[in-house]
C-alpha cells in the first residue's frame, strides 16, 4: 500500500502504476446539488465530490500518476493500488495472530433486578465465586502470555452486573495489575440497566477503569416502565433518570433506545430529554436509537447486548448502521478472534455475547482453557471453531464478492451460524446509507465507542 507521489519512472499513467477505482465505493447523488457523496467502505471514509472530481475518478487510470488528485483520492480510499479484498482477508487473519489486547466479557452474575420480557433458561442467578474469579485472572494471564498482547479490555455484562459490585471491584484490581505488570493499558466498559448507579457505585467503577457505559431507556416514563420494570413489577424510569441527573459520572454513557412501534413516536422527545439531562448534570450522556425487530425475547436481548448486527432497513436502522461506519477491520466482532472470550458467573466460556446464557454452546471453562493449546483444553472445540470459521476469508462466495464486505464481513457470526446469512438490511439501497453518512459529516458523534474509528482527516464523520 505505497503512497502516491513516491519516486517512480516518469511518464507512467496511474493505471500503469497500479491505481484503480476502489471496489468498495458506494455513490449517491446529493439532492439539490450537482455533487455526489462517495462512501468508501474499506477506508471508512465518506466525502463529497464535484462533477470534475467525478470525471477525474472515471478516467483515473489514464491520468499521469503524478497528478495531484491521485494523492487526494488515495487518501480517501476511492482509488487503491493494491488488492483490497486480499488486504481485508489478511487483516482478518492478523486480528487473530497479533492482537494488541485481549478482550474479556465478564458476567459477575446472571441475575437481574429487572423483569424484562426475555429470560435466561436454567440460569444460575448467583454471583461469580472467588475460585471462579481466580480462574478468570489465570485465564487472562494465559491469554496475555499466548498472544503477546499487553492490553486488557473488559466489558462487564450479565444479568445486571451492578448486582455484584464487589466482584467487579475485586476482579478489576487484579486484571488492572496484570496489564500494569506488562506495561500495557487496561480499559473497561459496562452494560447496565442504570438502576443501581449510585454515586458510590459510579466512583467505584471509575476507580476500576470503566470509561464507557451503556444504559437502555426505552421511552419516557410509563413507556419505558412498560417493558423495563423491576422484578417486583415496580417502575424504573424515574430512578434511572435521577441517577443520570444527580450522580457525577466519571465515564461517558451511551443511552440506548430500543425503538419499536410502541415507542417510536417518543424518539425526538427522548433525545431532547437526554440532551437536557446531560446539560443539567454535566454528564457525558449520548442518546442513540437502535431498531428492534423479530421476537420480543431476541429484541430485548439484543437491546441489552447492544448488538452490532444490523437488521432493519428503516431510517433508524440505517442511521444506527451509519453510526458504526469505520474502516474495514477484516473481522466483525470478538467472535472472530481467539483472543476475545465471554465468561459467565460459573466460568463457562463463550465466543459471543448472545451465548453467555447458553451453556450448551460454551466451548470450555476459565479453569481449563488455554489458548496456547486451544483445542485440547476446550471441552467442546466445535463451539469454538464454528465461530472462528466464519471469519475472513468468509466461507461464502457471495460475501467475498459483495461490495458491502468491508462493512459487513459476512454479518454477525452468531446469526450466520444459527439463522443463516444476514445481509445488511439495506443491501439493495446503498444510496440511502451513503446519504445517512453524508448527513453526519462534520457532526460530533457519541463519545464512547467500542473501538477506534478511522475517518478522513479533512472531513471527519
Ligand atoms: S457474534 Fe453477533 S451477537 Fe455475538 S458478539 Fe458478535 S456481533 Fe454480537
Ligand atoms: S452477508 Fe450479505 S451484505 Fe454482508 S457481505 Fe455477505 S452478501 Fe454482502
Amino acid at each position: 500500500m505505497r503512497g502516491a507521489g513516491a519516486d517512480t519512472p516518469a511518464g507512467r499513467t496511474a493505471g500503469e502504476a497500479g491505481w484503480h477505482a476502489s471496489r468498495y465505493n458506494l455513490v449517491a447523488p446529493l439532492p439539490g446539488s450537482k455533487n455526489v457523496a462517495i462512501a468508501n467502505l474499506f477506508k471508512g471514509n465518506c466525502a463529497e465530490y464535484t462533477p470534475l472530481e467525478m470525471y477525474l475518478l472515471s478516467v483515473v487510470e489514464e491520468l499521469d500518476e503524478g497528478h495531484p488528485i491521485i494523492e487526494r483520492f488515495a487518501r480517501r480510499g476511492v482509488i487503491a493500488d493494491f488488492d483490497e479484498q486480499a488486504a481485508l482477508e489478511a487483516m482478518g487473519r492478523a486480528a487473530c495472530a497479533m492482537p494488541h489486547a485481549i478482550g474479556l466479557t465478564l458476567c459477575p452474575t446472571m441475575g437481574c433486578n429487572f423483569d424484562c420480557p426475555y429470560g435466561f433458561e436454567d440460569h444460575f442467578a448467583g454471583k461469580m465465586a472467588p475460585e471462579v474469579q481466580d480462574d478468570v485472572v489465570a485465564l487472562a494471564g494465559r491469554m496475555l502470555d499466548a498472544s503477546g498482547a499487553k492490553d486488557v479490555s473488559v466489558t462487564w455484562f450479565g444479568g445486571e452486573p451492578l448486582l455484584a459490585p464487589e466482584v467487579i471491584e475485586s476482579l478489576s484490581g487484579r486484571l488492572m495489575a496484570l496489564a500494569d505488570e506488562l506495561g500495557g493499558k487496561y480499559s473497561a466498559s459496562i452494560i447496565t440497566n442504570g438502576y443501581l448507579l449510585t454515586q458510590d457505585v459510579a466512583d467505584m467503577l471509575g476507580r476500576c477503569g470503566v470509561r464507557c457505559a451503556q444504559v437502555t431507556i426505552d421511552g419516557l416514563g410509563a413507556t419505558h416502565d412498560a417493558t423495563r420494570r423491576l422484578a417486583n413489577g415496580g417502575p424504573t424510569f424515574e430512578r434511572i433518570a435521577a441517577n443520570l441527573r444527580n450522580v457525577k459520572l466519571p465515564f461517558e454513557v451511551n443511552i440506548r433506545h430500543n425503538v419499536h412501534e410502541g415507542n417510536m413516536s417518543e424518539m425526538d422527545e427522548l433525545e431532547a430529554f437526554i440532551g437536557k439531562l446531560a446539560e443539567d448534570s454535566g454528564n457525558g450522556l449520548h442518546y442513540y436509537p437502535a431498531p428492534v425487530s423479530g421476537s420480543e425475547a431476541a429484541d430485548e436481548r439484543g437491546g441489552q447486548v447492544g448488538l452490532l448486527c444490523s437488521g432493519d432497513a428503516s431510517e433508524v436502522g440505517i442511521r444506527q448502521e451509519a453510526g458504526r461506519f469505520r474502516a474495514g477491520q477484516g473481522h466483525y466482532c470478538g467472535a472472530h478472534t481467539i483472543w476475545s472470550v465471554g465468561v459467565d458467573e460459573r466460568g463457562n466460556l463463550q465466543k459471543c455475547w448472545e451465548a453467555v446464557d447458553k451453556p450448551h454452546i460454551s466451548f470450555g471453562t476459565a479453569h481449563d482453557w488455554d489458548p496456547a493449546d486451544p483445542l485440547a483444553t476446550a471441552d467442546r472445540p466445535d463451539n469454538l471453531t464454528m465461530y472462528l470459521n466464519t471469519a475472513m476469508p468468509v466461507p461464502d462466495g457471495e460475501c467475498r464478492e459483495c461490495v458491502w464486505l468491508p462493512h459487513c464481513v459476512g454479518g454477525c457470526p452468531h446469526r450466520r451460524l444459527f439463522d443463516g446469512r444476514s445481509c445488511v438490511a439495506f443491501k439493495d439501497d446503498p444510496e440511502t446509507f451513503v446519504l445517512a453518512l453524508h448527513a453526519r459529516i462534520g457532526r460530533e458523534e457519541r463519545a464512547c465507542t467500542p473501538g477506534p474509528t478511522v475517518h478522513d482527516e479533512e472531513q471527519p464523520l
